[in-house]
């Protein structure tokens, strides 16, 4: 590239580079105030992320061009865009990211901005966007395409994550050059979803161990994120926040920490329907016979719905949706349930509660009493006399 050329307000800098300013750090920083600020508003979780998607992301995203980001760059900042968001704390981390949308992410708006970039210049010089080097913008590019699952098969081509996906070929002379900007922006969307949905495949968790078949499919995703829309347990359910009565007991401090406590011993009794079954998320949702469920609603057969409630694509729309509802209205059931009983005070069995009333009178009696004495007995003698 001889000098720099002006795309649409975006520069790019010469191959060769140039000196990396602390700018883009400070905006970063920037960006984390307004993302802060932005959780204190007096709305709704959806509504509070789309402002913090809107004014902080691409503040912090601007100008990383010569520099790739590192992964920790953004880090700071994804920790607040969450907060300021739906944020169900058993959730998976990249599902959440999935579900929040790519505008909530700042190192994808970062390195995207590049790749655009690089895509006009090519359409309006029509040839290469310029020397393929590995220095200066071209190893952002390239940087942000490997994250994103492309795999570079020659200068200016990255082969797509999977089968279903598109080439990236920045070269206006070849076949499998993209001439749309809107198909571009979403071929490099779909990327950054598979990636995550792969992510959260690969992890060692139970959803993840259930869910192992399920495969990513774009259709899929779509009609799970238009299914969700602003409804925070529909949202938690999706993003792998299950909640039942048997993972509260197991994952709760008191018993946990009991010595020689297993996990058996830690099971409990479904307090609907009383049965012998562990209260899991699988028996609250679909096997329990007292949990009130429709008959017309048959369990999923399928495990990515069964446990996710990710839309089926060999279901009907309206039994996607029914599905989704009822994991969500159990979610919410569950967690109430858990917060009455966690208010109701604890007391011993079988005492009428008139004479529990009056031991705990007696014992605050004899603790005053106790409190005085002692106080008495610090005074000196001469007072007391
Ligand atoms: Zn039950």
């Amino acid at each position: 590239m001889d000098s720099a050329f002006g795309l649409l307000g975006v520069e790019l800098a010469p191959e060769g580079g140039r000196p990396f300013t602390t700018k883009e750090v400070a905006r970063v920083q920037a960006a984390e105030l307004v993302a802060k600020r932005c959780a204190c508003l007096p709305l709704s979780s959806f509504q509070k992320l789309r402002y913090a998607s809107a004014k902080a992301v691409p503040k912090a995203a601007y100008g990383w061009f010569c520099c790739p980001p590192k992964p920790s760059t953004f880090k700071r900042l994804d920790a607040m865009i969450a907060r300021a968001g739906p944020n169900p704390s058993q959730g998976d981390a990249s599902l959440k990211q999935l579900f929040r949308g790519h505008s909530s992410s700042a190192a994808f708006a970062a390195g995207q901005q590049v790749v655009m970039a690089a895509w006009r210049r090519a359409v309006k010089s029509n040839k290469p966007p310029g020397i393929f080097r590995e220095e200066g913008w071209v190893m952002t590019l390239r940087a942000f395409l490997e994250a994103n699952s492309f795999t570079e098969s020659g200068p200016w081509r990255w082969a797509a994550p999977c089968a279903s996906s598109r080439v990236i070929d920045l070269d206006p002379s070849g076949s499998d050059f993209i001439r749309s900007k809107g198909e571009m922006g979403h071929v490099l969307r779909e990327a950054w979803r598979q990636t995550l949905f792969e992510k959260w495949r690969a992890r060692n968790l139970v959803t993840s161990r259930v869910c192992k078949s399920g495969q990513y499919s774009e259709a899929r995703c779509t009609a799970t994120r238009k299914l969700v829309g602003d409804h925070p347990h529909r949202f938690a359910v999706v993003c792998g926040a299950p909640v039942s009565f048997q993972r509260r007991a197991v994952m709760e401090p008191s018993r946990a920490k009991e010595k020689g406590c297993s996990k058996r011993a830690r099971m409990i009794q479904c307090p609907w329907c009383k049965g012998r079954e562990a209260p899991d998320w699988d028996h609250v949702c679909w096997r329990c016979p007292a949990n009130g469920r429709a008959p017309y609603l048959a369990p999923p057969t399928d495990p990515l719905q069964r446990r996710l409630g990710w839309a089926s694509m060999a279901r009907t729309p309206a039994y996607n949706r029914d599905v989704l509802d009822w994991m969500a209205e159990i979610r919410q059931r569950v967690i109430e349930e858990q917060r009455r009983k966690a208010r109701k005070p604890q007391m011993p069995k079988g005492e009428p509660v008139p004479q529990q009333e009056e031991r705990k009178r007696r014992q605050l009696n004899f603790s005053l009493a106790q409190q005085q004495e002692r106080k008495r007995r610090r005074l000196p003698i001469f007072l007391l006399s």
